[in-house]
C-alpha cells in the first residue's frame, strides 16, 4: 500500500504544548483556501479526512494524521483567512512561527500554495520562520488544472528561481480535481521519512555502550 493511502485522523491540538511527544512530523501548511484539505484528501484517497472547509480558515487547531511507524502529518491551520479578526489570526501565525522554528520532531514543510498566485506575503513569512532550520521543504502548487501549459512552466520556473539558492527545497504542480501529482508528493515525503529514520537508527545507542 502507498504511503499516504495508509493514513488515519491521530489527533487534534489547540495548543503547542499538547503536540505529542514523539513521532516524526512533515507538516502541510497553506494559505486558507490554497487547496491543503483537499490535497490530503487527495493523496489519502479519502473524500472527507481533512474536511474541506466550506469556510475557510475556522479551523484553527493543528490536525495529527498517522502513517504508522510513529510517522505523522502535521495539518496546519490555514493562515490569511481575512475574515478572522486580526488579534486572532496574528496569533495563530505567531503559533504557527514557533512550531516552524521550534519542533524536534519535524523533519519537513509541505508548503501547499494556489498554482495560480504561488509565494504570497504570508507564504514567504512561513519560509522565513522554517529555512533556517536547514530541513527541507516541498513546494505543491495546486489547482493546476486552472493553467494552461505555459503558466505552469512559468509557475514552477518563479519557485524554483525565488529559492535557487536554498539547496532542500522542490517544487511540484499538483491538482486534487485531476488527481494529477500524488506519486511526486508520495515519493519526496516517502524520502524524507526514510532518511529520518536511518539517521535515527544510527543514533541510537548500542547496548554495552
Ligand atoms: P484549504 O482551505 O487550503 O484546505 O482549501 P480546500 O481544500 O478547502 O479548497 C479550497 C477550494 O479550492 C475548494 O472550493 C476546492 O474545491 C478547490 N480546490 C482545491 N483543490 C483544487 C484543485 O486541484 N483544482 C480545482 N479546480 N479546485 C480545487
Amino acid at each position: 500500500m502507498s504511503l499516504f493511502q495508509g493514513l488515519t485522523f491521530l489527533t487534534t491540538v489547540n495548543d503547542l504544548k499538547a503536540l505529542p511527544p514523539d513521532g516524526l512530523e512533515v507538516a502541510f501548511a497553506g494559505r486558507s483556501n490554497a487547496g491543503k484539505s483537499s490535497a490530503i484528501n487527495t493523496l489519502a484517497n479519502h473524500t472527507r479526512l481533512a474536511y474541506v472547509s466550506k469556510t475557510p480558515g475556522r479551523t484553527q487547531h493543528i490536525n495529527y494524521f498517522d502513517f504508522g511507524q510513529l510517522r505523522r502529518l502535521v495539518d496546519l491551520p490555514g493562515y490569511g483567512y481575512a475574515a478572522v479578526p486580526e488579534k486572532i489570526r496574528l496569533h495563530w501565525q505567531g503559533l504557527l512561527g514557533k512550531y516552524l522554528e521550534t519542533r524536534p520532531n519535524l523533519i519537513g514543510l509541505v508548503l501547499i500554495m494556489d498554482s495560480r498566485r504561488p509565494l504570497t506575503e504570508l507564504d514567504r513569512l512561513m519560509l522565513d520562520f522554517f529555512m533556517p532550520t536547514g530541513k527541507p521543504i516541498h513546494c505543491v502548487l495546486t489547482k493546476a488544472d486552472k493553467l494552461n501549459n505555459q503558466e505552469k512552466t512559468q509557475a514552477l520556473r518563479t519557485v524554483k528561481k525565488e529559492f535557487a539558492d536554498y539547496p532542500h527545497i522542490t517544487v511540484q504542480l499538483f491538482s486534487s480535481l485531476k488527481k494529477q501529482g500524488v506519486d511526486e508528493v508520495e515519493q519526496v515525503v516517502g524520502a524524507w521519512f526514510a532518511a529520518a529514520m536511518a539517521t535515527e537508527q544510527d543514533e541510537e545507542p548500542m547496548d554495552g555502550e
